[in-house]
Formats: C-alpha cells, sequence, structure tokens
C-alpha cells in the first residue's frame, strides 16, 4: 500500500494513498476530524485514565487522546493486518520509545502505556473486563454489534464514546433495519435526526439496564451523515429504572405537530420509538467543555462554532423546522432569526439548533410557532 503522510492536531501519521476514502486499504476520514477533536475535547475535560479505542484503522483517534489528553494509557484494536501494521508505524512516528511486540499485541512504554492490538473488537472487550474508563466505539454504520462487551468492558462509572454512520436505517429510510438492529420503530421527514440520535441513545439505556447500568448524556449530535453520543454510566438498579423512565414516544400529525409521551409503552397508535425524551447534553459538562475550548487547538475549522453552537442550543425534545411547516401549511418561509426573536418576545424561550439551518428549539406550543410563522 502507498502511504502518504498527513497531519490532524497534534499527530503526523501515515495514511494509504487513495482516489476515494472507501477504497483505501485502511479507513481515514478527515471530515471526521471535528469528530476526533470533540473526542479529545471530552477526553480532556473527564480525564480518563484507561482509553480504548477499539476500531481504530489507522489509529489516529487513540494516537490523538494518547497525544492530547492527560490519559496515561491507551490502546488501539483494529481487526485488519494492514491496519495493524500501519497503526504500528504510527505510533512510532509520535511516540519516543521502543515497540515491544509479543504475538498480535505490541507495547510501547514511554511517557503513556499504548497498547497496539490487532484482533476483534469483542473478543478484546470481553478479555478487559470493567477495565477502561473510557470506551470509544468509531464502527463503519452501527455500533451494536460491540455494545454488549463495550458495556462490560468499560467501568461501571466509565464513559462509552459511539458513533452510528447508519443514518439511513436511524432515520427511517430502512425502517425494517432499524427495528431489527435497534428494536425501534425510526420516523422519516424532518424530525428523523433527532429522532435517530434519541433511538441510538434509548438502545444503548435498554441495553445498560441489564447490567444495572443508567446512563447520563454528557453530550450527543448529529453531524455530516453520522451520530455521536458521549455517555457516562452510573451504577445501580435505581439508576438503570430511572434512565429506562427517560425513555418514550414520538407522534407527528400531517401538519407538523409533534407530541412525545414518556412511557414503557406507546398508549396511542402509530408511535415511533422507543427512543430517550431525556436531555441531549449536560449544562456542567459543557461548561467543562467550552472552558477546554478556551486553550485548545482544533484540527478541524468547524469545530469550535459547532461546539458554541451545541452550548447554546436550547435541551428540549425537538424542533420546528420552518421550511418543513412553511411547507406543511402553505405559509411563506421566515428567518430563522426572526422567529427565534418573535418567539423571544413573546416569553418564550427558543434557539437554533445544530440538527438544521433553517429550525428552530422552543418551548412555545405549536399554535404559537405556526402565528409567528404566519407573522400574527
Ligand atoms: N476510528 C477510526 C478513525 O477515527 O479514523 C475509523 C475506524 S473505521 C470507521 C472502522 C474500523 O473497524 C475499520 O478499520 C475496520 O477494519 C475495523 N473493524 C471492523 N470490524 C472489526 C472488529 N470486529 N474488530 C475490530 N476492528 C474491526
Amino acid at each position: 500500500m502507498e502511504l502518504i503522510e498527513v497531519s490532524e492536531g497534534s499527530a503526523r501519521f501515515l495514511v494509504p494513498k487513495a482516489e476515494r476514502i472507501y477504497d483505501a486499504p485502511v479507513f481515514y476520514n478527515p471530515v471526521m476530524a471535528l469528530n476526533r477533536d470533540i473526542s479529545v475535547l471530552v477526553a480532556r475535560a473527564l480525564e480518563p485514565k484507561r482509553v480504548l479505542d477499539a476500531l481504530s484503522a489507522t489509529g489516529i483517534r487513540g494516537i490523538r487522546y494518547a497525544l492530547e489528553s492527560p490519559a496515561e494509557e491507551v490502546w488501539l484494536n483494529d481487526i485488519s493486518d494492514e491496519a495493524y501494521s500501519l497503526m504500528k508505524q504510527n505510533v512510532a512516528l509520535n511516540f519516543e520509545g521502543e515497540l515491544y511486540e509479543e504475538g498480535d499485541r505490541s507495547y510501547l512504554w514511554g511517557e503513556k502505556l499504548i497498547v497496539i492490538n490487532k484482533g476483534d473488537a469483542n473478543r478484546l472487550m470481553a478479555e478487559n473486563f470493567r477495565y477502561f474508563d473510557l470506551v470509544d466505539l468509531d464502527p463503519f454504520g452501527s455500533p451494536m454489534e460491540f455494545l454488549d462487551t463495550a458495556l462490560r468492558s468499560v467501568k461501571r462509572r466509565g464513559v462509552l464514546a459511539v458513533t452510528a454512520t447508519d443514518t439511513g436505517v436511524l432515520c427511517g429510510a430502512y425502517a425494517r433495519a432499524c427495528v431489527k438492529n435497534y428494536l425501534a420503530r425510526p420516523i422519516r421527514g424532518e424530525l428523523c435526526h433527532e429522532a435517530g440520535l434519541r433511538i441510538l441513545i434509548g438502545t444503548v439505556v435498554r441495553y445498560s439496564a441489564k447490567y444495572d447500568l443508567g446512563v447520563e448524556v454528557l453530550l450527543a449530535y448529529y453531524r455530516d451523515h453520522y451520530f455521536r453520543a458521549f455517555l457516562r454510566f452510573k451504577s445501580g438498579a435505581k439508576k438503570a429504572e430511572k434512565s429506562l423512565a427517560q425513555l418514550g414516544y414520538l407522534w407527528q400529525d400531517e401538519d407538523g405537530r409533534f407530541t412525545y409521551e414518556k412511557a414503557f409503552l406507546p398508549e396511542k397508535p402509530k408511535a415511533f420509538g422507543p427512543m430517550w425524551l431525556g436531555p441531549l447534553k449536560d449544562s456542567e459538562f459543557m461548561e467543562r467543555l467550552s472552558k477546554e475550548l478556551e486553550t485548545f487547538k482544533p484540527a478541524h475549522k468547524k469545530t469550535r462554532s459547532f461546539v458554541e453552537l451545541l452550548a447554546g442550543e436550547l435541551d428540549v425534545p425537538f424542533h420546528y423546522d420552518t421550511h418543513a411547516l412553511a411547507r406543511r401549511n402553505g405559509l411563506e418561509v421566515r428567518k430563522v432569526s426572526e422567529v427565534i426573536e418573535r418567539l423571544e418576545k413573546l416569553g418564550y424561550r427558543a434557539s437554533r439548533t445544530h440538527f438544521s439551518p433553517t429550525a428552530v428549539k422552543t418551548d412555545a406550543p405549536f399554535e404559537v410557532v405556526l402565528d409567528v410563522l404566519r407573522g400574527d
């Protein structure tokens, strides 16, 4: 494989030369630098000691955790031979010290311990029971096949960072696959991204409950056709039950009006879910993240503004897309900034949302939002 050297954050590393990213023998997507930036920021804010990058490819994510966060022990893993060989080269490029190899595993003891493993992520996680403070799952498509072992491998007060790139499934283009993989019914239309993210979290909550683990959402978002959630666990049956109580269902009418209800079973037909209806961020954690951002040099030019957008977003379930509402109700489109200003003047809370540049999050009732769109 022909390699070229690139850099991202504090790391310089080799990636395969390829016309298109999915043709490369080892995967590297520079657009995901924003995902990795936010992950590093999270690790800086939380200071986990042991971190697992379970699906590493080039190793860039784990290498950045080791270089840019206080983590003391970072494990990189991939099932592919080519990825393993590249991870070793990339670790050697970024850290001083000798690589010591034993079977399918290499170690580098320097200022930090870096472990590079070749193997199935499920096997590695199963073998390392309650070992990691932070487990990062960044798969092709759905993370579900790795979820159970990740929940066993993470410490009981640890954190799971999880990506899902199967947006077609979670957003309802392949509804049967969503039922099969996430045990939930997805919605199509303007709420699909937020509902997809909430289905992903809801499924993690349901899987976690049987281990007596409750889930706290530190931060979750949708961007560039992927979902990402940082979830902190809390140990205990009561904690698990409390998290389950945040699950429920969503309904939407033809005119765009939505309703949702926290319940174990849907009380009306045509429900979407089950899905997480709790917060998508923790305000105290967001303050720490924003503080970290002050001294952080992001690799992606949009990271800073995106984190600021997330921090400023009103954290209420679902949103109104001004374009979709206008189309559904035969109204003219209005500027989002105008809609927010009008709603605030009427005494409601309102903000932009990262889910769509044309949408608002607000605690105003549907009729009020429609009146504002009508210009009343
Ligand atoms: N985390 C990487 C990054 O930030 O650049 C990208 C990871 S890539 C999307 C997914 C990787 O998972 C691939 O390199 C693939 O070889 C690896 N993979 C797939 N199935 C696996 C398994 N069962 N165990 C370990 N690695 C696996």
